[in-house]
């Protein structure tokens, strides 16, 4: 049984069986969350037969550092599932912090078609311990205490709601990561069902919200991420227009610029018509492509790039320019499909290749 599976409650419940007070599991917790301890022998206000007893009965682990690949502002780790995949985890170095960018499913289902994660199509969805793992072993493995978490890793994460939310709980409440909500972003590529779904729930709906739009006009956006067939963009914009938002939140549109298919200046202008009235709602992300070997696409030069915030600005709409943090590790949203892939064989589950 892994650990990191349990809620408190589960937890409480879990120990009582096995003969322990249930008071032993906030104390397992703690070590685990608050000091990331993940050894039983450790964890000295335990009696010995208890130690002994827990690291028989729990695992901590699943996933096994494969690899990490730094770079000036961003770190890439890769771990291995169990069942032999390969998924990725990005740090971020901000100016005054660190970000964490978990994956949530092994692969992707959604098919962007500027987006290398879509080509291998969906593996599986990754368990919630899974997701909390990629937390905790990015965490052991720094100094200063990691406050911000996307959800932008490889995968859908409203695909995988249950695993992704049951990470969330343990990732914001007090007995277990205690990040403020306001530190957890989920990034979806706009599935109506489940932002539906997560406008009815108080916890997933408190934390900050990011939805992939990459194009204001259905059609370009149907050619570029074809779930918009099935979820269309007025009503995905319905949706977040009538999202219960906690107050002073606003979503996040994230806009990759794609050079000659998504960066005109008439593409600016008809953001500008989407958002319309709502402009207090949402908040423009403009990250230029990162390009990929695999994919056709490449990154618009500079001038475009302003020329479109300048757009948006001139319409009083919040627009500011992300580079992707871990260009240069590729990590950067939904492109995590990755150099080390070239290393290791995903299809052959892990299988290291010569290169
Ligand atoms: S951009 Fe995100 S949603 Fe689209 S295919 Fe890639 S990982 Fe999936």
């Amino acid at each position: 049984m892994n650990i990191l599976s349990f809620n408190r409650e589960e937890l409480r419940d879990r120990v009582q069986k096995l003969g322990l007070e249930p008071f032993r599991a906030d104390q397992i917790l703690n070590w685990v969350y608050k000091k990331f301890v993940t050894d039983f022998r450790e964890m000295s206000n335990l009696s010995k037969p208890a130690r002994e007893m827990l690291s028989e009965v729990f695992s901590f682990y699943s996933l096994t550092p494969v690899d990490k690949v730094p770079s000036s502002d961003a770190v890439k780790y890769i771990f291995q599932t169990r069942d032999g995949y390969l998924i990725e985890t990005v740090l971020i170095k901000e100016r005054d912090h660190l970000t964490l960018c978990v994956s949530s499913q092994v692969g992707c289902a959604v098919g962007c078609t500027f987006c290398a994660t879509a080509l291998d199509g969906l593996k599986r969805n990754l368990e919630a311990h899974e997701i909390v793992e990629q937390f905790i072993r990015v965490q052991q493995d720094t100094d200063t205490r990691i406050r911000n978490v996307v959800f932008m890793g490889m995968g859908e994460p409203l695909a995988n709601y249950d695993n992704v939310r049951k990470a969330v709980s343990v990732m914001v409440s007090p007995w277990g990561l205690d990040l403020s909500k306001r530190r957890v972003t989920v990034s979806t590529s706009g599935l109506i069902n489940q932002l539906r779904r997560m406008s009815e729930d108080k916890l997933m709906r408190e934390v900050n919200l990011a939805v992939s739009l990459n194009s204001p006009r259905h059609r370009l956006r149907e050619e570029i991420m074809p779930i918009t067939k099935t979820n269309p963009l007025r009503e995905l914009m319905d949706v977040l227009i009538e999202f219960p938002l906690p107050v002073y939140r606003r979503i996040t549109l994230e806009y990759v610029l794609i050079k000659g298919v998504n960066d005109d200046v008439r593409d600016a202008e008809e953001l500008v018509r989407l958002i319309g009235r709502h402009r207090k709602r949402f908040k423009v992300n403009l990250i230029p492509y990162n390009p990929d070997p695999a994919l056709p696409y490449s990154r618009p030069d500079l001038e475009s790039v302003y020329r479109f915030q300048k757009v948006l600005w001139g319409n009083k709409i919040s627009a500011l320019i992300r580079f992707s943090k871990g260009v240069e590790v590729f990590g950067a949203c939904g492109q995590l499909r990755n150099r080390s892939m070239v290393k290791f064989n995903l299809h052959g589950k892990g299988t290291k290749v010569d290169s």
